[in-house]
């Protein structure tokens, strides 16, 4: 799955809440005002940001997304899909959202009215006639105008593609524009561009829309009946699970985790080994790169590498603009600075305010502990681990 952004000459726009968006790179928030800044900063950042609902009308149809979590939230990608739905709903529509795995986010924020989670199913599994089973009844309680799903390689794509077939439903694969009216995709090798009405089954593309939402969905938690999520286990294939990679081998722009280190780390050995411990991907500032201590390849920033990885923990980096440019698709970003007014903090989710070398030792220490415990007694695991000795 190649999941790096670039931006496309051909395709430089993204569908918002005002409508088509021009991209323009570093660019945050909404043109035309749609959104107010402070709310486009504040969701941005993941902080909460008192919105409106969508809606308040009762429902008269359903726009179905499906899309599969991991470690109990959605993708970047997936919540593009819900806001596709949510963008596309008119008053009178309601965005179901159908989550196979855990959710521990708040659906609302996501745009989603109805969500169902399907905590059985997991991402890691392959069980596909399970999940056509599941997403046909789905299908069936809620007879959706349209059904949604990422159009990923990693489980949405597939599912999208294996219910269309079996429901004889239209479907419209990679695409890469969409509204309640229409939808396109590209044809004859990306020179033009084909357009279609809504079909039955939208499979979209990533970087469509702009999952900032201006309103929240009404967020209700539905039951749906159990499902054998075993039932595809049948002889014809087996399972053979998922390989776990080195992430010290996995590209900057892929990795999921990543740990980065800047001119206020000064035990580089403590540092990778810190990352060795974690299973997190190195990267580092320019500084750092320039001062010899890491590779060229790990540099992060305007000319280094754009990365998107769920966690990015800065270490000394006073997260200067070309530093922050590498990040902004970041999920969660932590700063460890001796500064609390660095450039980083108004970025990171958490800061902790420390000396880079004393929480390193402290995190690997608590790591160590952790690990110790948890292997012990394997019952404590998923408990979460408090790190002792770093000022938050
Ligand atoms: C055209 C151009 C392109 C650039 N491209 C990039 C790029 O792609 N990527 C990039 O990163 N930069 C880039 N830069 C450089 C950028 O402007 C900054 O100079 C650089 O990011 C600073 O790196 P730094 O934060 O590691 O170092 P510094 O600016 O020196 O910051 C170090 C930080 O560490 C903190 N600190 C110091 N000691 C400790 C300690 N013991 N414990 C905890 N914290 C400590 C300090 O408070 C400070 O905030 C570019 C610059 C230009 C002009």
């Amino acid at each position: 799955m190649n999941t790096i952004k670039r931006i496309d000459p051909r395709r430089p726009f993204v569908i918002t809440a005002a409508g088509l968006k021009r991209i323009t790179l570093g660019e945050a928030g909404s043109a035309d005002g749609s959104l107010d800044a402070s709310a486009a900063a504040a969701s941005l950042h993941g902080r909460a940001a008192a919105k409106p609902r969508r809606t308040v009308e009762p429902a008269q149809r359903t726009i179905l997304v499906a899309a599969h979590s991991d470690r109990g939230a959605l993708d970047e990608h997936a919540r593009e899909t819900v806001a596709a739905a949510a963008l596309m709903a008119d008053a009178k529509t309601q965005v179901a959202l159908m989550v196979f795995g855990e959710l521990k986010e708040d659906a609302a924020a996501l745009g989603a009215d109805k969500v169902i989670e399907l905590a059985a199913f997991d991402r890691r599994a392959f069980a596909p006639e399970s999940e056509v089973q599941a997403l046909a009844a789905c299908a069936a309680q809620f007879a959706p105008v349209h059904i949604l799903l990422p159009d990923n390689a990693a489980g949405d794509g597939d599912l999208g593609r294996r219910y269309a077939a079996q429901a004889g439903a239209s479907v419209a694969a990679h695409v890469v524009e969409i509204d309640a009216a229409h939808v396109s995709v590209y044809v004859h090798a990306k020179k033009a561009v084909a357009k279609r009405t809504v079909p039955e089954v939208v499979l979209l593309a990533p970087g469509a829309v702009d999952s900032r939402l201006p309103f929240v969905g009404a967020g209700e938690a539905m039951q749906m009946g159990s499902f054998d999520t075993a039932a595809s286990a049948a002889a014809r294939y087996r399972d053979l699970g998922i390989e776990e990679t080195d992430a010290s081998q996995v590209a900057l722009e892929e990795a999921d985790f990543i740990v980065s280190a800047g001119n206020g780390v000064t035990d580089i050995a403590a540092f990778e080994a810190l990352a060795g411990v974690l299973g997190a991907a190195i990267g580092a500032s320019r500084v750092a790169v320039d001062n010899g201590h890491f590779t060229r390849d790990k540099q992060v920033g305007a000319t280094g590498k754009t990365v998107q990885a769920s966690v990015y923990i800065a270490f000394g980096i006073s997260g200067a603009v070309q530093h922050l440019q590498g990040i902004k698709d970041c999920r969660h970003v932590i700063a460890v600075n001796l500064d609390a007014s660095a450039p980083i903090a108004k970025r990171a989710d958490l800061t902790i305010v420390g000396d880079t070398r004393e929480t390193i030792a402290s995190l690997t220490e608590a790591i160590a502990r952790a690990r110790a415990a948890h292997g012990e007694a394997s019952r404590a695991a998923g408990a979460p681990t408090v790190v002792e000795g770093v000022a938050a």
